[in-house]
């Protein structure tokens, strides 16, 4: 399938965006754009029951990020809300990701947004104070048939009494 020729132009972000990645946005390349489509079919014969949370914790995604990102349950630290929104990009769930954003950081995110392959998450470090977290990860991806890794330091807060990301210290 990686053969396969786009014309389609990469997906970057609009020019008056920072240079330094918000969030997991990564700006692909044309040629993994022709990927777009292969990570539903590869997980659509796996139940729930079975498959392994995308966060790397080694539990079953119900028991793990699912009901956060479904709704049922929120993350009750910084961490875990930053695993969750690593699985909410896997797969695709934008209103998770908006709603875990700081209203005041979030940028218009579109499908777009998550074109991405995200293969796997390393958590490096993570620190929580009373209203504030820094999580320092460094999240995999899969460009060009090569895995790469995007490393951040991510700072979090307390708003409405609910951890949500606001921006990256440092790309
Ligand atoms: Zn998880």
């Amino acid at each position: 399938m990686d053969s396969i020729q786009h014309s389609k132009p990469p997906t970057c972000p609009p020019t008056d965006e920072t240079a330094s990645p918000r969030g997991f946005r990564i700006c692909r390349s044309p040629s993994s754009i022709a990927n777009d489509g292969l990570r539903n079919t590869t997980t659509c014969n796996t139940t729930m029951s079975d498959v392994k949370c995308p966060c790397g914790s080694g539990l079953p995604l119900k028991r793990c990020c699912g009901p956060f990102l479904d709704g049922t349950a929120y993350p009750d630290s910084a961490e875990t809300l930053m695993r969750s929104r690593f699985t909410a990009f896997t797969r695709g769930n934008l209103p998770y990701l908006r709603k875990t954003w700081d209203p005041n950081t979030c940028p218009e995110l579109t499908p777009d947004d998550l074109q991405t392959q995200w293969t796997r998450l390393e958590v490096l470090r993570s620190t929580q104070a009373a209203d504030k977290a820094i999580v320092e990860f460094r999240a995999w991806y899969r460009d060009n048939g090569t895995e790469q890794a995007m490393h951040e330091i991510s700072l979090f807060k307390l708003h409405k009494k609910r951890w949500v990301y606001v921006a990256p210290l440092q790309g």
